[in-house]
């Protein structure tokens, strides 16, 4: 049995059922799990290490729904810049195929480095492309080194594009199952789930979309693909299938609790309610849709409606950032651009990160801070420059005042970040690793 104890935080939010907020608030963690929650005084007094959260914001921690890790590896690349969202892949995938374990591995690390410094302590990734013998095990070692809680999805891309980055549809399946069953954990607590899916529907073919499914759903696991990211995705839906995305996946099954979509940006009312009806979820992608330029996410009548909502920082060359904070705030101000200052409050933007996201990937066990949930939670220092004179609301401040890095993160009941640093990395030689890699696959010079 392990016990740790936090105590005498500024503000402890716990997005319970009840919103309660606990002014010099703390709680009381047993071997991963949180115990007891509540003001400082009720809480036991001896634990096996004890952390004082004087000065900090304590508050679950983040959710991050969907991510391509390896796309760190080419942040800001001048080819294809300015350009949508087709042009720009057409730039990055000849880059792309020289990634191989070690990229995969070492861009993981820094991805899952900086989430969890943005407050992050779950999250998804969804690479698609597996060359030079890289593979999902690669990003789930990192994922195991850094102690964050994860769900990769095995990505798939097969059918419609250039041969050299497509690959053999059985091998998918064979490679998905290998890997559910050497690392999914359904129970409780898990600390890495698997799910699957078509990187976009049109680029596997019918039948492999059809066989996911139903290897999915044999290992109760969640699906997941991009839907309604462009204009041009729905015209290309349109000329395959005659059909857009939503309903092409619909009468395929690939709607449910257990399905969720990227960015969705360009849905319509019909679509809405079909997906409201199954509960199926939505991954939004701020950053990512406006560096794009496909426009911001219906995301309040998305709410309005009861869909549901986790937040993303979607690939890091996508959104050439990995900040899961700065994405929360993003979220909550680009709804106030379309829709007036009451499109989205700070409290709804942050428990779309939360309990949102944890609603998306199927969990009851994370999102907020109550006994028997998780002890997966962030503390930020109060008193810094970013929030002089924001005291009056300490909580909606999170989101309304520049994006900061966490002080404190805990992830099954372990320490991952101590005073503001990473402690299972060194984050320096990480760096220095990746820069090489980087170098290494932007010039094609080994
Ligand atoms: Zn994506």
């Amino acid at each position: 049995m392990s016990s740790l104890l936090l105590k005498n935080a500024t503000l402890l939010v716990t997005m319970d059922h009840q919103r309660r907020n606990f002014p010099g608030g703390g709680l009381f963690i047993r071997d991963g799990v949180i115990d007891t929650v509540g003001s400082s005084q009720d809480l036991p007094t001896r634990a096996d290490s004890v952390i004082d959260a004087t000065g900090l914001i304590v508050m679950p921690g983040l959710v991050n729904v969907h991510h391509h890790f390896s796309q760190n590896l080419t942040r800001a690349l001048p080819e294809g810049q300015n350009e949508g969202l087709f042009g720009w892949l057409d730039a990055h995938y000849p880059i792309w195929a020289r990634i191989g374990p070690e990229e995969m591995y070492v861009s993981a690390l820094v991805a899952m480095a900086e989430l969890l410094l943005s407050g992050c302590t779950t999250t998804g990734d969804f690479p698609y492309m597996f060359p030079n013998g890289s593979s999902l095990d690669d990003e789930i070692r990192a994922a195991q080194e850094l102690g964050i809680r994860f769900h990769p999805c095995r990505g798939s891309m097969t059918y419609r594009v250039d041969p050299q980055f497509a690959e053999d549809e059985d091998h998918v399946l064979q490679d998905t199952e290998r890997i559910i069953q050497t690392y999914h954990n359904p129970s409780r607590y898990s600390m890495c789930r698997i799910s699957l899916g078509p990187v976009v529907p049109d680029l596997v073919s019918e039948d492999l979309l059809i066989n996911m499914l139903e290897l999915g759903r044999r290992y109760g696991i969640g699906h997941h693909t991009h839907v309604g990211e462009t204009v041009d995705g729905i015209k290309a839906s349109l000329e395959y299938f005659g059909q857009r995305t939503v309903s092409y996946l619909a009468e395929r099954g690939w709607v449910g609790p257990d399905v969720w979509y990227a960015h969705c940006v360009h849905i319509n009312d019909q679509e809405m309610d079909l997906m409201v009806k199954t509960g199926t979820g939505v991954a939004h992608c701020p950053s990512a849709n406006m560096r794009l330029g496909n426009g911001i996410a219906p995301i309040r009548q998305f709410l309005d409606k009861g869909v549901n909502i986790g937040i993303a920082v979607d690939g890091s060359a996508g959104s050439d950032s990995g900040n899961l904070l700065a994405e929360v705030r993003l979220t909550m101000l680009a709804q106030r651009a379309v829709n007036g200052p009451k499109g989205m409050t700070a409290h709804e933007a942050l428990e779309l990160a939360t309990l949102g996201g944890a609603t998306v990937l199927c969990r009851d066990d994370i999102g907020s801070l109550e006994p028997g949930k998780a002890a997966d939670l962030i503390g930020i220092n109060f008193d810094r420059l970013e929030y002089a004179g924001a005291a009056a609301d300490p909580f909606a401040a999170l989101a309304f005042c520049a994006p900061v890095g966490v002080d404190v993160s805990i992830i099954d009941g372990k320490v991952v970040v101590e005073a503001g640093q990473l402690v299972n990395v060194d984050l320096p030689a990480v760096l220095s690793h990746h820069k090489r890699l980087s170098q290494r696959i932007s010039t094609g010079v080994t």
